[in-house]
């Protein structure tokens, strides 16, 4: 098999995959949020890094995948302005900010199970490891990189760059990373402009706060995966992800840390995930375009025509490289619902077929070899820096010779029963084993969708005639069976499974 060659930020090239230790890769994520839902955008990127977590094993890595939980010291900005999100959330909607974390928590992984992403093998969370991430800030102030004002920790990002380049990751030099950044004012209490802070004073205010040796406070958000990323996986590793708007300052600003701590370089290959965009901009929380998986599965979005189940949100997702950016609309969706029966209906075909040893002579061997060439493709793709897109043509490419055979218009016996075995375990082996695509019954879906409409209409009707016994009758026992109704804008309803 090919060797597996993996793009690395770093260098801006592919490079070879060698891992530190032979046979093990240790893989580190960055993780949610926990202060609101994550956004399809966000579920793009763990869904990716699902898809390499994956393939590494099925090469036969020994994968030790951690994703962490941001529970705590995300602030507004990622240079640290403004304020605590898990505090402000908490005031707003006066809960514990614990319950915050636990709501968000418990959706984020219920989201990951219906992609099927599989879970981490490690999954730590900032408030778990305090302790190591102010052991982590004082080793960096005693190297003498970083300095206290007023019980906040700054790290000096001039005198790093004195020594090793500050923004090696995306390549840029740092006069031109200071111009994009604001003068400094009288009321700032750090010494240059892109120092950043590796633990902040609490106020009063602050519901969350830990005792340190500068006094009461809460860690930065970069020094978090830092500390947890070393405790896991040591203070080198194999690969370190995240989406690609994390590069310039969080990455940039771990590697800073890393290197100023135990004087090592932390990670050997960078990897980035472009952006899910929604015409042509951006998909986030603050762009206000941002897709809950929740509103794609019950098709509540005003931007949507219908409800599109998880795999094939999944599967839209594996038609692009992981690099490129991949924008969403309804079209979009509906186009890769088309794909995905498509392949579905050909695959659930192959796997039905019997291997005819009975008559080898009947082999077209043009054909025969042809097939060979494009699934012996899949793995070449998919070790070309996890080419997901360039693995599905090769497979649409075997479609047409699956469904001839299917409709008979070539022999069963065409191809020959090795060809005819492999194409069936690589089929396999990447649809559901490295895609993680689930088998799916798309005519089962579709007959829910009807059935949900008709009981939608039947109680539209039943209230406009005032006849409310039925259709509470309805709302209630959909309720029992676990169905939520839910009133949209404009007199619609949506539903969703609990
Ligand atoms: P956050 O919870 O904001 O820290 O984001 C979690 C992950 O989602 C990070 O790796 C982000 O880079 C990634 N992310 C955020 N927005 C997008 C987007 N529109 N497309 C792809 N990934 C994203
Ligand atoms: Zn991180």
């Amino acid at each position: 098999m090919s060797e597996l060659k993996v793009y690395n930020t770093l260098s801006r090239q592919k490079e070879k995959f060698e891992p530190i230790t032979p046979e093990h890769v240790g893989l580190y994520v960055c993780g949610p949020t926990v202060y609101s839902d994550v956004h399809l955008g966000n579920c793009r990127t763990f869904i990716s890094f699902d898809i390499i977590y994956r393939h590494l094993m099925y090469l036969g890595f020994k994968v030790r995948y951690v994703r962490n939980i941001t529970d705590a010291g995300h602030l507004e900005g990622d240079r640290d302005e403004g304020d605590d999100k898990f505090s402000k959330k908490a005031r707003l909607e006066r809960l514990e900010p614990m319950e915050i974390v636990q709501r968000y928590t418990v959706g984020f992984r219920k989201v990951m199970e219906m992609f099927n992403n599989l879970p981490p093998t490690i999954e730590p969370t900032a408030t778990g490891h305090i302790t190591e991430q102010i052991i982590m800030a004082q080793q960096i102030i005693d190297n003498g990189y970083a300095y206290v004002v007023n019980g906040t920790v700054y790290f000096d990002v001039e005198k790093y760059n004195k020594e090793k380049p500050y923004g090696i990751l995306t390549n840029r030099k740092l006069e031109d990373l200071l111009e994009g950044t604001r003068e400094l004012g009288g009321q700032d209490e750090k010494k240059g402009r892109l120092d950043f802070a590796l633990w902040i004073k609490a106020g009063p205010e602050h519901l969350m706060q830990w005792p340190s040796p500068w006094g009461m406070g809460f860690p930065g958000w970069h020094i978090e995966c830092s500390a947890m990323s070393e405790k896991y996986l040591g203070k080198q590793f194999d690969i370190h992800g995240g989406g690609m708007d994390l590069a310039a300052t969080h990455h940039t600003n771990e590697i800073a840390q890393s290197q100023a701590c135990y004087k090592t370089s932390p990670v050997r290959y960078w990897m980035h995930t472009n952006m899910l965009t929604v015409n042509g901009v951006r998909m986030s929380k603050s762009a206000g375009n941002g897709f809950l998986p929740e509103e794609l599965f019950s098709g509540s979005h005003p931007l949507l025509e219908k409800a599109y189940s998880p795999m094939n949100v999944r599967f839209f997702m594996l038609q692009t490289h992981y690099r490129s950016t991949l924008d969403f609309s309804n079209d979009a969706l509906q186009a890769a619902e088309k794909g995905l029966k498509r392949l579905w209906d050909a695959y659930d075909f192959l796997m039905k077929m019997e291997v005819h040893t009975e008559k080898p002579e009947g082999t077209d061997v043009e054909l025969d070899s042809k097939v060979r060439k494009l699934v012996n493709e899949f793995d070449e793709h998919m070790n070309d820096d996890f080419n997901t897109a360039r693995v599905l043509a090769s497979m649409f490419e075997l479609v047409p010779v699956i469904n001839s055979i299917k409709d008979k218009t070539i022999a069963n016996n065409a191809i020959s029963s090795d060809t005819l075995l492999l194409m069936q375990s690589k089929f396999k082996n990447y649809l559901e084993d490295v895609f993680g695509l689930k088998p799916m019954n798309e005519a089962d879906n579709t007959k829910l969708q009807g059935v949900m409409q008709l009981l939608i209409d039947i109680r539209k009707e039943s209230k406009s005639k005032k006849d409310f016994a039925t259709s509470d009758k309805i709302r209630n026992q959909l309720t029992e069976l676990g169905i939520t109704l839910k009133d949209e804008k404009g007199g619609e309803m949506s539903w969703s499974i609990d």
